[in-house]
């Protein structure tokens, strides 16, 4: 199977496990050497500061709370989110799941909401689904921490995860909006249905936008199926490979260009 210059020669122990989680066909880069897959920068180090001052976060859900996170800059972005009560979820949360990756990424992965793990953890997709998650990446290339950033449209668990209401992804909207803008992502990647509904007010289907380069604020945006959906649905993640292999020719035109 191709997927314009990518092409599967060599069985490579990531390719075993994928073939053993049924996620075969795996692309690679033709030229590439088995296990060549290197992240193209290291996670930036984390330095402590002094902790600013920042907003009360139980500010009502105003214009003001818009614009007042949108001049905010990483660190008191993560502090307010840390500490942020503005909707529901936060009361049954144990975790914020703030986003994680390169804050310079030219790829953004978004997905819908924390899971238990995730809630567990403070970190998204570590469960089963992000397991899947980092194999799609790895396919072409993508690893956490590395070249990539991956974050959510809501950042506290729905209960039972379900999805979340209108009002809380509404709520939790500006947090995702500055860490794009602060991002700069040359391409985003919609993870399922909640994720594209939200970036892009539709109510469309998956399956309808697949395919299609979208926007989101003047950025790229593609949207594929939730891998959590990929785990229960297995004839639909060949539809995802391709997806990522769209994905990809997106983002190597748009570099072209
Ligand atoms: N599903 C999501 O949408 N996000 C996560 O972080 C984990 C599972
Ligand atoms: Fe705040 Fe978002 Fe958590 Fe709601 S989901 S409490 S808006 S961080």
């Amino acid at each position: 199977m191709t997927c314009g210059s990518w092409m599967v020669p060599v069985k490579t122990r990531r390719e075993l496990i994928l073939e053993e989680m049924g996620l075969t066909p795996v692309w690679r880069l033709r030229d590439s050497a088995p296990e060549a897959i290197e992240p193209l920068g290291a996670a930036p180090a984390q330095i402590a500061e002094p902790r600013p001052a920042i907003r009360d976060s139980r500010q009502p859900a105003t214009g003001d709370r818009r614009e007042t996170i949108m001049r905010l800059e990483w660190r008191d972005l993560k502090e307010s989110v840390a500490g942020c009560v503005d909707c529901p979820l936060h009361a049954r949360r144990n975790k914020t799941v703030f986003g994680v990756g390169d804050e310079n990424a030219d790829w953004l992965f978004v997905g819908e909401g924390p899971g238990a793990d995730e809630d567990a953890q403070g970190e998204p997709f570590v469960g089963q689904a992000g397991r899947l998650l980092d194999s799609m990446m790895a396919a072409i290339r993508l690893q956490r921490g590395a070249n990539v950033y991956i974050a959510n449209v809501v950042k506290c668990r729905p209960p039972g995860n379900r999805n979340p209401e209108p009002a809380e992804a509404a709520a939790c909207e500006p947090y995702l909006h500055r860490q794009i803008d602060l991002i700069r992502p040359k391409l985003i990647i919609a993870l399922g249905k909640v994720a594209a509904a939200n970036l892009l007010a539709s109510d469309a289907s998956v399956a309808s936008m697949r395919g299609k380069v979208h926007q989101y604020r003047g950025i790229p945006l593609i949207v594929t199926y939730h891998p959590a959906y990929l785990l229960r649905t297995l004839p639909d993640k060949a539809k995802a490979w391709a997806d990522l292999c769209f994905a990809v020719r997106t983002m190597t035109e748009r570099d072209a260009r």
